[in-house]
C-alpha cells in the first residue's frame, strides 16, 4: 500500500507527517489512530495491529480490531498538503495526478488497462498464428 516517493514531485516537499509510519510511501487510505498524530494507511494499520498484539505501532496504545473509532481521517491539513504535491501514475507515465483524484485515476487507469493488453498479445498473436495457418 502507499504511493511510491518515487512517483512524487518536487521531492524536497514530501514531509515526513505525509508519509506511512509502517510503508515509508505517501500514505493511501490515511488513518490516525486517536491517541496519536501519526498517519497510516488503512490495510497497513490493520496487518501491523493484527500482527502486533492490537497495539499502535507508534503510541502503543490498545486498539480493539473491530472498533474503527479508535481510527480517524488525518486532518484538513494533512490532505491540503499531500495535494500541493503531484504523483505520477507509475502505469501510465504522462498522467500527473493530485492526491484527491488520484484513487480514482488508479481505478479508471488505461495504462493498466493496456498492461493487460501487453500480457495478452503474445496470446493473441499465438492465436492469429493459429489461424492464419489455416488460410
Ligand atoms: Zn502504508
Ligand atoms: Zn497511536
Ligand atoms: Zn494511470
Amino acid at each position: 500500500m502507499g504511493i511510491s516517493l518515487e512517483n512524487i514531485e518536487p521531492k524536497d516537499q514530501i514531509d515526513p507527517d505525509l508519509t506511512c509510519l509502517l510503508c515509508d510511501k505517501i500514505s493511501e487510505k490515511p488513518k490516525v489512530c486517536q491517541s496519536c498524530p501519526k498517519v497510516f494507511c488503512l490495510p497497513c494499520f490493520r496487518i501491523e495491529v493484527a500482527n502486533n498484539d492490537n497495539k499502535c505501532p507508534n503510541c502503543k496504545i490498545h486498539i480493539n480490531y473491530d472498533n474503527v473509532s479508535y481510527l480517524k481521517s488525518p486532518p484538513k491539513e494533512w490532505f491540503e498538503k499531500t495535494n500541493e504535491l503531484t504523483i505520477k501514475c507509475e502505469d501510465c507515465s504522462e498522467a500527473i495526478l493530485q492526491y484527491s483524484n488520484y484513487e480514482e485515476h488508479r481505478i479508471n487507469c488505461q495504462g493498466r488497462l493496456s498492461s493487460i493488453d501487453e500480457i495478452l498479445a503474445p496470446v493473441r498473436e499465438a492465436a492469429n498464428e493459429a489461424t492464419r495457418r489455416f488460410d
